[in-house]
């Protein structure tokens, strides 16, 4: 594929995350639908073609657990990635709007998530560095698959947000500064398992409802095509319990990224994280082979959390290869 922004027509806003905003569009000369992220970045001419360089590995990547890629262009001041188009969305929307996913479902969710991790690991040497539920997605065909995985240190490096990187679904090893390891992508595997499971994210304690209320929430301008840089309005939005929004709106006037409430919560959490008791799957109600395997993702110290390795070997592994759950016919419920 040749790709240029002339060939597209967009057909639809599919979300915003703290990087970019992803559309889904035609390619008109080949009528090809295709997921279109657009991601606004600060960088300079050698560095931009660096990072088309590194891209070329999402490109390189062949694996039912990894979504595939057609390719990735500038649009100054933009890189656009093209990637194939998943018509069921991620998991964050699907149990938002489905509510709580069968635990045998999610037993498939963990298989195609260790099993996508051990591609990108063992043929690319990839960590992927971003795993949580808005990044796993599903087609009709009950494919399950990872997206935006860490391809390009030199992206990183140019987005420009300062809080690309920073995520709710960090581990405590990381957001105590230590340096990426595959572990880390078993924690943020395990917090995703049991939100996906009990249907909310397993940090802050209470929680309200009103996801959509965003008056705690900085204004967020509409774009045509570039994604406002400071955009945090997903991977650092932390679900506020109704007596913090309480607290929050005494507390504070004006929202700002720099020490406003949302930033506050953020730092509760993180701090949370890294001092409470590891969250775990409520006891006996979805079994004890998931309990053993969340409990395996989420152990606080890293040497004695679980590698994918050893994570293949767990008897809810065994067990969700093989369980005769229906993804296809799953799919097609909602
Ligand atoms: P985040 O992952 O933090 O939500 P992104 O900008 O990566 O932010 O993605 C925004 C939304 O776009 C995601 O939540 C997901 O639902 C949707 N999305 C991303 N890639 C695809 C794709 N290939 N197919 C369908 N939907 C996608
Ligand atoms: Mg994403």
């Amino acid at each position: 594929f040749d790709l240029k922004n002339d060939d597209f027509t967009k057909l639809d806003e599919l979300g915003q995350g703290n990087g970019g905003s992803v559309m889904k569009v035609q390619h008109v000369p080949t009528g090809t639908i295709m997921a279109k992220k657009v991601v606004l970045i600060d960088a300079k001419p050698a560095e931009r073609k660096k990072i088309l360089l590194e891209l070329q590995i999402m490109h390189d990547c062949d694996s039912p657990y990894i979504i595939s890629s057609y390719g990735a262009y500038l649009a100054e001041p933009n890189i656009c990635i093209c990637m194939e188009f998943m018509d069921k969305g991620s998991f964050d929307g699907i149990y938002k709007r489905i509510g709580a996913i069968d635990i045998k479902v999610v037993g498939k969710v963990a298989v195609a998530v260790l099993e996508g991790l051990r591609y990108l690991y063992d043929i690319h040497r990839i960590i992927h560095r971003d795993i949580k539920p808005s990044n796993i997605l599903c087609n009709s065909n009950g494919d399950i698959k990872l997206c935006d995985f860490g391809v390009s240190g030199e992206l990183i490096n140019s987005i420009a947000n300062t809080f690309v990187g920073t995520s709710i679904y960090m581990s405590p090893e990381r957001i105590q500064g230590a340096t990426y390891s595959v572990k880390s992508d078993i924690w943020s595997l395990g917090i995703t398992l049991i939100e996906l499971s009990v249907g909310q994210f397993p940090f802050s304690g209470s929680f309200d409802d009103d996801d959509d209320d965003d008056s705690d929430l900085p204004h967020v301008p509409e774009h045509e095509e570039s994604p406002p840089p400071q955009n945090h309005r997903d991977s650092l939005q932390v679900p506020l319990s109704a007596a913090t929004k309480r607290r929050n709106r005494r507390r504070s006037k004006g929202v700002s990224l720099h020490g406003g409430p949302m930033m506050m919560s953020i730092i509760e959490l993180m701090h949370q994280i890294v001092n409470e008791p590891s969250p775990r799957l409520p006891t006996g109600k979805f079994g004890a082979e998931a309990e053993a395997f969340v409990d395996g993702c989420l152990e606080k110290d890293v040497d004695k959390r679980r590698t994918p390795g050893q994570l293949f070997d767990y008897a809810w592994i065994l067990s969700s290869r093989q369980n005769g759950v229906d993804m296809k016919a799953w799919a097609a419920t909602f």
